[in-house]
């Protein structure tokens, strides 16, 4: 299974709406809507480091 970065919906390969290639990776959309979106802004989705987490203890 894989997931689908826009809505972090979890998407079957197989059965997947849409597929793209970003730098070398495979991403799985559950809906054409889903690739349209990232496709527009790949980084806003890709980006490792998620979010900006400031945890201060
Ligand atoms: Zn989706």
């Amino acid at each position: 299974m894989a997931q689908d970065p826009v809505c972090k919906m979890t998407v079957d390969e197989n059965t997947a709406e849409g597929k793209t290639e970003y730098k070398d990776k495979t991403y799985f959309f559950c809906s054409a809507g889903c690739k349209e979106t990232f496709e527009k802004e790949p980084d806003k989705f890709t980006e490792e480091s998620s979010g900006h987490e400031h945890s201060r203890s």
